[in-house]
C-alpha cells in the first residue's frame, strides 16, 4: 500500500476543530505503527518516512495558517474599533458590539430603567420598571433582543429612560349605567341635513385596584365614562378638495321617472330616489331599473302620511314595510329614510331609532312642487349649490314636466362649476365623520 496515499486519506478524516484536534493526531501516529495493514513493517521501529515528515510540515503550516485565519476573523468580526453615535455623541466601541455590552461598557449612557410603582404610585423598586428604550437606526430594539442585536460602524443609537410600570394588581369594576333614549336625548336644533343616532348608549365603569405587592387598594374613579343615547344632525362636508352634490327625487316612482332616468343616464350622473311604497306598487320594474343603473333607492314611507300624528306602531309600519318593498323590488338593503314633509320630531326618533340609519333632509329646496317654471327650478339649484349640497326635487306627486325640462340644464350647469355627483350614502361616506352605522346604512348598534 502506498503510504502517501494513505496519509492523504487520513488527513481527510482528521478533525481540526476544538479540543478533539490533539487526540486525533495521537490516534493517527499510533495507527501508523500498529495498523494490521502495515504488518510487514511492524518490527522496523519508529523511523519516520519522508511522507510522514512532509505531512507534519503541512499540518504545522495549516495550523499556523488556521490561527492566522482565526485571528483575522476575530479582528474583522469582533475586535476592530468602530464609532457609533449614541444620543448624538460619538462613542468608541468595537465591530458587532451587542447592545447589552454597549450599555454595560458605558454605564447605560446615564439612563436608567423605570420605577416599579405601587397602585398608589409609591416607588416599590427604583429599577423594577420598564427597561430603557433603545432605538437603532430608527427601529426600536426590545430589551429581549439587546443581546443578539449587534452594531455596525456609524450606527445611530438613542437610549432613553425606561418607563414606570405599576405592580401587578387585581381590578374590581363597577358599571355606570348610561342614559337611554328620551326626548331630551334627541337634539335636532342644529338643523343639519342628516339626522342620525350619534351614540346608541353604552355603559361606563369605575375601577378599584388592589396591588399584589403593596396590598394597597386604590379607587381609580371613573375609567370609562358612560355614553348616553344621543340623536343629532349634521350636513356632510367632504374634505378632499373636490365639490360634491347629491340630487334627490321624492314621491316616485311615477310615469315621469323613466324620463329622469334617461337624462341621468345620458349625463352619466348617479342620484338618490326617496320612493313611496304605494307608488312602487305600480312601478316596481321602474324601481328595479333605477337600482340597476346604480342609483340609490331609499324610503319616503309607504303612503306619505304626516308622521307626527301616527302612533308608534303606525309609524313603524309606515317605515318598516317600505324598506321591505325596496328590498324586494331593487335588491338594495335600505335603512335610509326621508320623512314626508321633513316632519320628524324627537318622538318619531324615539319610536324608530332602531330601524332607520338616518332621516335625510336637504340643503336646497327647489320648491318644484309649486311649479315655478323650469328656469326658476334650475336657477335655485345653481345659485345655492355648494360642496355637500343635497338638492330636493320630485319625480312623483303630480305634473313633473318642469323638472324634466330643468334637469339637463341643472346637471350641465353644476358640471360646468366642477361638481361631482354622488348618492346620499356616498356623500355621507365621503364626509368621513359620521358613525360607522350611518355610513353603512344600518341602524345604530
Ligand atoms: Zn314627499
Amino acid at each position: 500500500m502506498n503510504n502517501a496515499a494513505r496519509d492523504d486519506a487520513s488527513i481527510e478524516e482528521l478533525d481540526f476543530g476544538g479540543s478533539a484536534r490533539g487526540a486525533n493526531f495521537d490516534d493517527f501516529l499510533e495507527d501508523d505503527d500498529e495498523s494490521p495493514r502495515n504488518g510487514g513493517r511492524a518490527g522496523n521501529g519508529k523511523r519516520r518516512s519522508p511522507g510522514k515528515i512532509a505531512f507534519i510540515i503541512v499540518l504545522v503550516i495549516a495550523l499556523l495558517a488556521g490561527s492566522g485565519v482565526g485571528g483575522y476573523w476575530l479582528w474583522e468580526n469582533r475586535l476592530r474599533p468602530i464609532t457609533v453615535s449614541v444620543n448624538g455623541a460619538v462613542t468608541r466601541t468595537h465591530i458587532n458590539v451587542s447592545i447589552d455590552d454597549l450599555m454595560n461598557d458605558n454605564d447605560s449612557f446615564g439612563t436608567k430603567p423605570g420605577n416599579l410603582l405601587s397602585v398608589s404610585n409609591k416607588v416599590l423598586d427604583a429599577n423594577g420598571g420598564g427597561k430603557q428604550a433603545v432605538v437603532v437606526n430608527g427601529a426600536t430594539v426590545k430589551a429581549s433582543d439587546w443581546q443578539n442585536t449587534r452594531l455596525q460602524p456609524d450606527a445611530v443609537v438613542t437610549v432613553t429612560n425606561g418607563k414606570d410600570t405599576v405592580e401587578k394588581h387585581t381590578v374590581k369594576r363597577e358599571t355606570i349605567a348610561h342614559k337611554g333614549p328620551s326626548l331630551d336625548s334627541v337634539n335636532l336644533m342644529g338643523g343639519g341635513a342628516i339626522q342620525y343616532v350619534e351614540s346608541p348608549g353604552r355603559d361606563g365603569y369605575s375601577e378599584k385596584w388592589t396591588g399584589e405587592i403593596s396590598k394597597e387598594t386604590v379607587d381609580k374613579g371613573v375609567v370609562k365614562k358612560p355614553e348616553d343615547f344621543k340623536v343629532t344632525t349634521k350636513t356632510p362636508q367632504p374634505k378632499d378638495g373636490k365639490k360634491y352634490i347629491a340630487l334627490t327625487f321624492d314621491d316616485g316612482p311615477s310615469e315621469y321617472t323613466a324620463q329622469y332616468q334617461q337624462i341621468l343616464k345620458e349625463k352619466g350622473v348617479k342620484a338618490t330616489f326617496f320612493n313611496l311604497s304605494e307608488e312602487a306598487a305600480n312601478y316596481g320594474e321602474q324601481e328595479k331599473s333605477l337600482a340597476e343603473d346604480g342609483h340609490e333607492i331609499a324610503s319616503h314611507s309607504v303612503s306619505h302620511k304626516y308622521l307626527p300624528k301616527l302612533s308608534r306602531d303606525e309609524l313603524r309600519n309606515e317605515i318598516g314595510k317600505s324598506f321591505g318593498v325596496i328590498e324586494k323590488n331593487s335588491g338594495q338593503s335600505c335603512r335610509m329614510f326621508r320623512s314626508p314633509y321633513g316632519a320628524f320630531t324627537a318622538q318619531q326618533w324615539l319610536d324608530s331609532y332602531d330601524i332607520i340609519s338616518s332621516n335625510v333632509l336637504w340643503t336646497i329646496d327647489t320648491e318644484d312642487w309649486k311649479r315655478p317654471g323650469a328656469d326658476k327650478i334650475k336657477s335655485t339649484v345653481l345659485s345655492q349649490a355648494g360642496n355637500g349640497s343635497i338638492v330636493l326635487m320630485h319625480d312623483g306627486g303630480g305634473d313633473r314636466s318642469q323638472d324634466v325640462e330643468a334637469l339637463p340644464g341643472i346637471i350641465d350647469g353644476l358640471k360646468a362649476e366642477g361638481f361631482t355627483f354622488v348618492t346620499v350614502s356616498e356623500m355621507i361616506r365621503l364626509d368621513g365623520t359620521f358613525p360607522e352605522w350611518v355610513a353603512n346604512n344600518q341602524p345604530a348598534k
